[in-house]
């Protein structure tokens, strides 16, 4: 895999995902204010949906007991999984011993994370993703760039492309052309699918109710046409009962893209009962590891009550402007930045961390108030700790450490650097640094420091003559 800096810079060269992924995060920013805005005491909403989902990962392991004994209870086959690999081979099994040849899947991120589908092929299996964007996904062969709207660093005429490149279908780029072809397509895979895949939003666990949201009402047709449906849902991913769920539901999408409600909410509750006119006729609920266990206890817990809105990363600065593949791995923007170095270890994940300013814009916008700056500092202090650090990058950290704490040697220190960048700049900019410093400016200009700095200018403010007495005030 490719290094995260060339990922990164790859996408900072590509005028056209700038232009998309702002022109599609600023709209989706401003949709979910004002329809947060529009939700009566939405504080206090945030506040217990944060309450609900933190205070059961305090006993998850009972949770998760009480959520499979539902489950059974309603008919469906429970099975766990350590890691993506078991996920997979749990998922083939019960495809070749019921003899599926075809799957339908809605989008889920659990399996994006087990990468499904390459074993599914491997196995022998057709696989169709039906939700619109994760169609397009697969068909231009790359991965979702966004945990929401998969297709976001995509224009309208590169998917007219590859739609006519890969399905045949002549070129347009008329959304509601393109659409109407995909449709076509998938409902012939609705009708011929003998197997069902879907993740799930939310476990319900005092009714074992598996809970999809979609705006398209693929994961009806998923959950109800084939006869076998398998769910993979990470085992983070419950909420204590009905009234807990009503609280997300009002959150979730109203973050995620500033509807009030998704178009379709389903709420699963086991395969086809006698009398019932549709649904599975066999269902499985695959309960995903894969490394949550081990983050559950740890500093980093926090970050197993994400609901998966995506609201932080339409609000982060580093995404909008370097799309969701730079970040190299399923979970992109800043909860990506998390979730992967807290699933796969820091060591092959260290620059993670780093991809954020530290705004805090992330955390305003969490449906659930996520501490996520603090847990991006979390890692990369153990990034630090742990992975291997450049070494010029410790000795210049040492340095400034040891500069920071000599008020007289940072003075001298900022007064070099102020007098060595005046002779670089030209036109109050420069343009490029020397040695080390040189990344900086590979990829943007530095403004040259003012001529003086904030202490000098408070030293020599003017200072008012004092009335007899008192003693002499600086003019404001
Ligand atoms: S961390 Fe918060 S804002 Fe980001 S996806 Fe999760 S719930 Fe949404």
């Amino acid at each position: 895999m490719s290094h995260f800096l060339d990922r990164v810079e790859t996408a900072l060269r590509d005028p056209d995902l700038k232009t998309a992924l702002g022109r599609a995060t600023e709209r989706l920013g401003s949709r979910r204010s004002v329809s947060l805005d529009s939700l009566p005491d939405s504080d206090a909403v945030r506040d217990m949906a944060r309450r609900a989902k933190l205070g059961l990962l305090r006993d998850l392991a009972g949770n998760l007991e009480t959520f499979e004994k539902n489950l059974i209870k309603n008919g469906v086959q429970v099975h766990w999984a350590e890691d993506g690999a078991a996920a997979n081979r749990i998922m083939v099994d019960i495809a070749k011993s019921r003899g599926c040849k075809r799957a339908v899947k809605s989008k889920s991120m659990a399996t994006e994370e087990t990468h499904l589908n390459h074993d599914l092929l491997e196995a022998g299996l057709e696989v169709l993703e039906t939700d619109l964007g994760e169609y397009i996904v697969q068909l231009a062969e790359t991965t979702p760039s966004h945990i929401i709207l998969p297709i976001i660093h995509m224009t309208k005429e590169s998917i007219g492309k590859v739609m006519h490149e890969k399905i045949k279908v002549p070129y347009t780029s008329d959304p509601e052309k393109l659409a109407k072809i995909a449709r076509a397509k998938l409902r012939e895979a609705f009708l011929s699918a003998d197997l069902g895949i879907t993740g799930a939003n939310f476990g319900v666990v005092d009714s074992g109710a598996l809970v999809l949201v979609s705006n398209e009402g693929n994961a009806r047709l998923v959950t109800t046409l084939p006869r076998v449906h398998v769910a993979v849902m990470g085992i983070e991913k419950l909420v204590p009962s009905l009234s807990d769920l009503d609280l997300m539901i009002k959150i979730l999408a109203r973050s995620a893209t500033g509807q009030k409600i998704t178009t379709y909410t389903s709420l699963v509750t086991g395969p086809r009962r006698e009398g019932e006119a549709d649904g599975c006729q066999e269902m499985h609920v695959i309960l995903l590891d894969n490394g949550r266990s081990r983050i559950l206890g740890g500093p980093l817990a926090e970050i197993l009550g994400c609901i998966r809105c995506g609201a932080c990363l339409n609000a982060c600065p580093v995404y909008k402007n370097v799309g969701g593949h730079a970040y190299g791995d399923t979970y992109p923007g800043p909860i990506g930045s998390i979730v992967t170095p807290g699933l796969r270890g820091i060591k092959a994940w260290k620059e993670l961390p780093d991809a954020s300013s530290l705004c805090g814009a992330c955390r305003d916008v969490c449906p659930v108030r996520l501490d996520i700056p603090r847990m991006l500092l979390e890692l990369r202090k153990q990034a630090v700790d742990e992975a291997s650090i450049p070494w010029a990058l410790r000795i210049g950290l040492w340095g400034f450490g040891v500069a920071a704490s000599r008020p007289w040697l940072y003075r001298a220190g900022a007064g070099l650097f102020r007098w060595a960048s005046g002779l670089m700049a030209k036109s109050g900019w420069i343009r490029k640094l020397p040695g080390l410093a040189a990344g900086w400016t590979r990829s943007r200009d530095l403004k040259a420091p003012a001529p003086k700095s904030f202490q000098e200018l408070w030293r020599q403010r003017p200072v008012r003559p004092a009335p007899a007495g008192k003693e002499a005030a600086p003019v404001r």
